[in-house]
């Protein structure tokens, strides 16, 4: 039997209003609500490696009693069922009340020392629904359940899919806003992590100016989550608070410089999407770089600002946490201590990127300048060369000094690395030169580097994966599932548990995406009508 803790429901004020009914919920950082039953809950996947860190087996995952709690059709002995209360910034603009409006928390689970709260998203109407329907559709489930243990094994910070159930009821969603809705199947992600709070649980208290409540979710992070900072009381709370600050400050510099470092870009990143532990959190319409262009976002209701594009996204991340400083400051009082996380956010992001980047193309650090020039050059040339960002970092990481060297004219030379371009048929003359310039060149700084080839191989296949989730995938998934078979994502599932390995047998997936999927939806825009 798991042991629930739910420490946050415990400690929190709660909304005294127990009816479950759209409102606004002040002086409260949780409200009461059940999960709405579904018609028909069939189990499609789940981690057992999820299941065995919270202390569950096999056999519990996928028993009956489990299957209705993972539905949303009953309570386990111990669990604890509310919605969070939060607010946000959306689109650079602040949004007001927002909170767990699909999502529902079943509570907190301890095993070995750990602690997980657990959510169920999609499972129905809560307080904080506003306009919506509280359900979520089967395909952004699948890409949700898929995608966070994708980043997860990759070594990002990330929320994790405990189990991926179809409900069995229609919901209905206008996927392209254009007035045309349609009845979808719906479905529901368990998912986990030591807390979904988000910089939007204490923006929401400095909004309203409620101090106590905005102090109390303060203490409650850094006694809970934040341990290592010193913190007794009232006495100390302006440098603990100025320590959680710089500490969140750095993590999501670091998560930043990781999904850079993939190339990630999450599409939605509102305060209300930025997790106070530093995760990545509430998967919508992200998106991998198929094609490489840092104005590239795939959320089509972002496209004509494109603020949450591919390279504007450790912008974004100094933005937020400028609106978590402001959260912060009635409780510091003065700006400069916030300020200076700020600085640093950036000199950590940069210090970061830098190293990712360097340990992508297998150079050495320390940085030097003619190391940079090599870094920049490549991040340069690949804007403007239709190139596959996974699939080009893959292919220099089986390249010895002794491929990369010319040996013959330069469109042979360019041929060690053909894979990762879309249009690399129609290439003239100055692109094979352009490419054929930069590989020299990485050439140079490798043999001044001096690493043993075998050795930097391996390491750069460490953090290169061969295997990424890419749109097109969960469009596969997905259309499987509907056919009946959940072979798919189970394969899936196995392959991105291990994103570095080569998989022969799934070869396919990690070739660029085909020509199908360029225009399909789904697979290479999406919108947020999840
Ligand atoms: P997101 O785009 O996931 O960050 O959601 C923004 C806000 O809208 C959050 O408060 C969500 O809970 C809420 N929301 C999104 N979709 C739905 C839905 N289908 N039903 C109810 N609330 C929703
Ligand atoms: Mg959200």
């Amino acid at each position: 039997m798991p042991n629930f803790t739910n420490r946050y429901y415990n400690a929190m004020p709660k909304d005294p209003i127990a009816e479950n009914y759209v409102r606004q919920v002040p002086m409260a950082m949780l409200s009461d609500v059940n999960p709405t039953p579904v018609s028909n809950p069939r189990l499609l996947g789940y981690s057992s490696a999820v299941a065995t860190a919270l202390g569950l087996t096999v056999q519990d995952i996928t028993s009956d009693v489990w299957l209705e709690a993972l539905s949303g059709n009953g309570v386990i002995k111990g669990m604890q069922t509310y919605a969070h209360c939060y607010g946000g910034h959306q689109f650079g603009h602040w949004a007001g009340q927002l909170g767990d409006g699909r999502a529902i928390a079943l509570g907190e689970i301890e095993h070995n020392q750990q602690f997980w709260e657990l959510q169920l998203k999609g499972a129905g109407l809560t307080p904080y629904s506003r306009m919506g329907d509280g359900r979520a559709v089967l395909r952004s489930s699948v890409r949700e359940y898929l995608c966070s243990e994708a980043m997860f094994h990759l070594g990002i910070p990330t929320t994790r899919a405990l189990s991926l159930v179809w409900t069995g009821d229609g919901v209905v969603r206008d996927m392209f806003y254009d007035g045309n809705p349609e009845t979808e199947p719906g479905a529901i992600v368990c998912r986990t992590a030591e807390s979904f709070l988000r910089f939007g649980s204490l923006e929401i208290f400095s909004a309203y100016n409620d101090i106590e409540r905005l102090t109390r979710l303060v203490d409650f992070l850094l006694q809970t989550y934040y341990p290592e900072i010193p913190f007794t009381g009232e006495v100390d709370r302006k440098t603990a608070v100025l320590q959680l600050f710089d500490q969140i400050s750095g993590r999501t510099a670091n998560l930043i410089a990781q999904w850079m470092s993939v190339g990630f870009v999450h599409g939605v990143m509102n305060t209300d999407n930025m997790s106070l532990l530093g995760l990545t959190i509430d998967y919508g319409p992200y998106g991998w770089l198929d094609i490489v262009d840092s104005g590239w976002t795939p959320n089509t209701s972002d496209n004509m600002r494109r603020r949450y594009a591919f390279g504007n996204q450790p912008n974004v991340g100094a933005w937020n946490l400028m609106k978590l400083a402001e959260a912060l400051y009635p409780l510091v009082g003065e700006t400069e201590g916030l300020q200076d996380a700020l600085d640093k956010y950036r000199q950590t992001f940069q210090e970061q990127y830098t190293v990712l980047r360097y340990q992508k193309l297998g150079l050495a650090l320390p940085s030097t300048p003619a190391k940079n020039a090599v870094v920049n050059r490549l991040y340069e040339i690949i804007e403007h060369t239709e190139t596959d960002f996974t699939i080009l970092f893959r292919q220099l990481s089986h390249l010895s000094i002794a491929d990369l060297e010319q040996v013959d004219t330069i469109e042979k030379h360019t041929e060690c690395i053909k894979e990762a371009f879309y249009q690399y048929e129609t290439w003239g003359v100055s692109m094979h030169q352009r490419w054929s310039d930069w590989l020299h060149s990485y050439r140079e700084v490798l043999i001044s580097d001096g690493q043993e080839d075998r050795t930097r191989l391996q390491a750069m296949q460490a953090v290169n994966p061969k295997y990424i989730f890419r749109n097109y995938l969960a469009q596969l998934a997905i259309d499987d599932i509907l056919e009946g078979s959940t072979q798919v994502l189970e394969d899936l599932h196995t392959v991105l548990q291990n994103p570095y390995a080569e998989h022969p047998e799934h070869e396919k997936w990690a070739g660029r995406m085909p020509e199908w999927a360029r225009n399909r939806a789904g697979c290479s825009a999406l919108s947020c009508s999840s």
